[in-house]
């Protein structure tokens, strides 16, 4: 066994933490304030190669694995989790794409998301359908050589910025599976009849644009189906597979983040006449976070590894996905208190770090959603 990272996979993250570090810090309190972002920044990543580094070379993409995009993630997470979920998230979808579309679909599409074209993202969760997709309600009908789409989307990410998005729909309302009713459309968000607005007032990663959709008779193309009619759920499972692992390098950055702040805070902060880092309270908190961190860390490697190999293991993905979420949550607590009083303040990194954390307990599966899959895998 051999844990040691490739030259090219620590150049990889010497790049992105020199861009993220140069890129990020003077924005990030203005962004999460305003709930806004630079499209510039996107861009600029884009240029210098760190957007779907998992995009096969022959689409525009470096062709790398699931570890290697996680690297990035993880490096610009640890920076700042908003401006990096505004520009990790620009690809959200690539995966399905990547997986099931057509050839056609991958050539015209996946290149621009690459080269800071076009943004796009995944529209599944509806105001009744959250952990629960099969109530997923918006439909797909067929009508000649269109699908005409109803209904809305809750939480899309960049449902106000993206070129195009795909969308869950109902193809087959009738097929008694409720597993088999579902497929993924390609929708360009200019076309006649979809609208979207503004989520405002999150908790976290307010840099990243979140949106309400609503699809009333928007029609395309029956060629804009992605992968197999009626096995959209099952494709959906796959997708998950892949972007779980974002998370996971979301969550050891952002945790990374809080132990790397709560350490220069704690080292310059002097209470009754010494450094808190001095006390062992503290240095018991900072060894327990790097530890965490530490845990988290091989656990998504470990998991990245089996997808880039071929070896998806469900369970190991969804252990992975749950402890790091609850793991940088933890960690972004700690750090706030060793601030005491001034973590409680924006200015102060560890408040966002504090907020943006809880999310990745809720998207791309809960944590009671993945200890579903765990406990399943393991009481079979
Ligand atoms: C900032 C943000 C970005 C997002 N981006 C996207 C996106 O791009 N695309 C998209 O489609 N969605 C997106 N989402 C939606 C996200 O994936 C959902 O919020 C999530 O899946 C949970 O669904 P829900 O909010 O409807 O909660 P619900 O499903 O209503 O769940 C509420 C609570 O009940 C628990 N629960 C539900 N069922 C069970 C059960 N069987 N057993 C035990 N507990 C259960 C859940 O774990 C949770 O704690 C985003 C959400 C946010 C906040």
């Amino acid at each position: 066994m051999d844990f040691t990272l490739s030259r090219e996979q620590q150049d990889i993250i010497k790049a992105a933490r020199e861009f993220a570090q140069g890129e990020f810090p003077d924005r990030a309190l203005e962004f999460d304030r305003e709930e806004k972002f630079d499209l510039d920044i996107w861009r600029k990543a884009c240029e210098l190669g760190f957007v779907g580094v998992f995009i096969d070379e022959e689409y525009g993409g470096a062709g790398y694995g699931f570890l290697e995009h996680c690297l990035i993630v993880e490096e610009f997470w640890a920076v700042d989790p908003g401006i990096a979920m505004a520009i990790g998230s620009t690809t959200f979808g690539s995966e399905i794409l990547g997986l099931f579309g057509t050839e056609e679909q991958k050539r015209l599409l996946l290149p621009r998301l690459v080269e800071g074209e076009a943004i796009m993202g995944t529209a599944i969760t509806e105001p009744d359908a959250g952990c629960d997709v099969t109530c997923a309600n918006t439909t797909a009908v067929r009508d000649g050589d269109e699908w005409v789409i109803n209904g809305s989307k809750m939480f899309a990410t960049n449902g106000n910025l993206a070129n195009f998005l795909l969308v869950f729909c109902m193809t087959d309302p009738d097929n008694p599976s409720r597993h088999d009713r579902y497929s993924f459309i390609l929708v360009p968000t200019d076309t006649p009849g979809y609208s979207s607005s503004k989520i405002r007032g999150k908790l976290g990663i307010r840099a990243s644009d979140t949106a309400e959709i609503s699809f009333t008779d928007v029609r395309v193309p029956l060629s804009n189906l992605v992968g197999e009619e009626g096995k959209g759920f099952k494709e959906l499972m796959a997708f998950f597979n892949r972007t779980r692992l974002h998370i996971c390098a979301q969550a050891v950055g952002l945790a990374r983040a809080a132990l790397e702040e709560s350490i220069r805070h704690t080292k310059g902060r002097e209470q009754f006449g010494a450094p808190i880092a001095s006390f062992q309270v503290t240095q018991f908190k900072i060894a327990e976070m790097a530890t965490h961190i530490r845990a988290a860390r091989n656990l998504y490697y470990e998991a990245a590894w089996s997808v880039d190999n071929g070896k998806i293991d469900h369970a190991l993905i969804a252990m992975a996905k749950w402890y790091s979420a609850e793991m940088a949550i933890r960690c972004a607590d700690e750090a706030l208190q060793m601030h005491g009083g001034y973590g409680y303040i924006d200015e102060y990194k560890v408040q966002r770090l504090y907020r943006d954390a809880k999310i990745l307990e809720i998207y791309e599966g809960t944590k009671e959603m993945e200890k579903t899959i765990i406990s399943r895998s393991i009481l079979k």
